[in-house]
């Protein structure tokens, strides 16, 4: 089943200097259910994309259709990890990863509740009355992916999520991520520079050429991953 669909994607940013032509002519079909990492230099467009795929912005021509429904404005199945986490400093962890969750109209009782389980489920027990500035960068990262995952996003689109963290720390969020991802069968969309990490994570890879983006590569990977 095609749960992603963008046929002849291209994106055109105006400029004050001239346009920016970000991505052109990008087809794709993507599984419900699959792994895939966007691989390619800086400015290639693949924040572009996932911004796309979000429903934030508009594609300049061609269709874009997320789990069968064209997009005409925010993805209510889809939901975005930044880099740089995203989150509201003057709210504690839990507000934090409630927000999603207000912003849709679900009751402040059930709000609590999910918060708590996916507080839980990334490893953020205990730390729910503290503020951002108080965390790690890790933790950081953890809270901004408990908060993505409240909604029951169909589709996690992470923007180098780890990209910021040291080594040890991005490689207990590589295998948390992945439990994750085996557990709700989330289709995932993660952009990363990483071929190290692209092989480690992903069951496709897309390589993207410099701009404006276009699909230079589109590989299925069969490897084993790490049990933990
Ligand atoms: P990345 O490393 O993901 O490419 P950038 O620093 O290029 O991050 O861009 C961060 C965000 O800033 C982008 O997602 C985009 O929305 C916005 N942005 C990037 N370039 C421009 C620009 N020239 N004008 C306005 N906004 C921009
Ligand atoms: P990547 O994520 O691969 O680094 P981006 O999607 O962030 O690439 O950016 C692709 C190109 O589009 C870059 O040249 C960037 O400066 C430009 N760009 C991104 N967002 C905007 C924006 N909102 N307005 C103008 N230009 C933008």
């Amino acid at each position: 089943n095609r749960f992603i669909e963008c046929v002849n994607v291209g994106k055109i940013y105006p400029g004050k200097t001239g346009q920016v032509e970000a991505l052109r002519g990008i087809n794709f079909l993507c599984d419900e259910g699959s792994f895939v990492c966007l691989l390619g230099r800086s400015g290639c467009g693949k924040s572009t994309l996932l911004q796309l795929l979000a429903g934030l912005e508009r594609p300049s021509s061609g269709q874009i259709a997320v789990a069968g429904r064209e997009l005409d404005g925010p993805s209510p199945d889809a939901a975005i990890v930044f880099q740089d986490h995203g989150l509201f400093p003057w709210m504690t962890v839990q507000k934090n990863v409630e927000f999603n969750m207000k912003a849709r109209g679900v009751a402040a009782g059930e709000r609590r509740e999910r918060a708590r389980g996916f507080i839980e489920m990334t490893g953020l027990t205990g730390f729910g009355d503290r503020y951002p500035h108080e965390l790690s960068g890790g933790m950081r990262q953890r809270v901004g992916i408990a908060r993505a995952l409240t909604t029951n996003p169909k589709a996690l689109l992470m923007d180098e999520p780890f990209g910021a963290l040291d080594a040890q720390t991005r490689g207990r969020l590589q295998d948390e991520l992945l439990q994750i991802w085996e557990k709700q069968r989330t289709t995932v969309l993660f952009v990363t520079h990483s071929i190290d990490e692209a092989l480690l994570l992903a069951d496709r890879i897309l390589v993207f050429t410099p701009r404006p983006g276009k699909i230079a590569a589109d590989v299925r990977v069969d490897l084993p991953r790490p049990r933990t």
